[in-house]
């Protein structure tokens, strides 16, 4: 589903990626671990194809078509979906207005009918029910006045409602209780399916104990430096980054 080869990206002219490669096959969840300014960030933009992130080498695929080569929006049209780990406000742009423009585009990429308003609210408030948000997220503004934690939610219910084939989670447990990350680790459970990836970025390993992955890699000076199963996030927790480092 994504395939990732000897990246290197530069932001204002720095080198942040440094070689960096990645595979994340069809079905699989996969985390990413790393110190802060490691690139984790770094790496999530640079494959939704936010401007000022250049890649001065390698390459990466989405599907077998050459991700770096698409539009942004052609990107997420694909199927290919970012939460960010500080999602935007955009007041006087409602919440439900936003998203049902983006779940009908996707829609009528794929050939599917487009969703009236009727149908429309019906999945919206189903998927609002499952992750514990409250009717009036709809009627407000994309994040304005949010909490952290309603920021993150409401990723997760974009996520849900858009159904993309590669989702991108950057620090979606960052901000959350105890109680709010076990409802949005459920949320992005009930995402898992053969025919969709998913690239956890997190610093720490608890939201992993709630969403186990296939594969943990860490991501250290741009580059992944280790990977494995799900006791490397454990070993991470208990050993922390240097050691792993230090061996690699
Ligand atoms: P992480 O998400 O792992 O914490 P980031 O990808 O956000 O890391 O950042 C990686 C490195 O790139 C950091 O050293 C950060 O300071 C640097 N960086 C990020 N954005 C910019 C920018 N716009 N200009 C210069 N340096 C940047
Ligand atoms: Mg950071
Ligand atoms: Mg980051």
């Amino acid at each position: 589903m994504l395939d990732i080869e000897k990246l290197h990206v530069t932001v204002d002219g720095k080198e942040i990626l440094k070689g960096l490669d990645l595979s994340v096959p069809a079905g699989e969840v996969h985390a990413i671990m790393g110190p802060n300014g490691s690139g984790k960030s770094t790496l999530s933009y640079v494959l939704a194809g936010r401007d000022g992130y250049e890649v001065t080498e390698g390459r990466a695929s989405f599907d077998g078509k050459d991700l770096l080569a698409m539009e942004p929006e052609e990107r997420a049209r694909e199927g290919l979906f970012l939460a960010f780990q500080y999602p935007v406000e955009i007041p006087g742009v409602g919440n439900g207005t936003f998203l049902r423009s983006a779940v009908n585009a996707v829609r009528k990429h794929r050939g599917e009918e487009e969703l009236d308003a009727g149908a429309f609210l019906k999945v919206a408030k189903d998927a609002m029910k499952r992750l514990g948000m409250n009717k009036d997220f709809l009627s407000r503004a994309v994040n304005a006045g949010f909490s952290g934690g309603e920021k993150k939610r409401n990723e997760v219910f974009q996520m849900t409602m858009l159904e993309p084939r590669l989702a991108i989670l950057d620090e979606t447990d960052s901000g959350l209780d105890i109680d709010a990350l076990k409802i949005v680790a459920d949320g992005v459970n009930a995402l898992r399916d053969p025919g969709r990836s998913m690239l956890v970025i997190t610093h720490y390993q608890r939201l992993l104990d709630y969403i186990v992955p296939d594969k943990v890699h860490v991501l250290s000076g741009g580059r992944i430096i280790a990977s494995g199963g799900p006791e490397l996030a454990a070993r991470l927790e208990a050993e922390g980054y240097a050691t792993i480092e230090a061996a690699a």
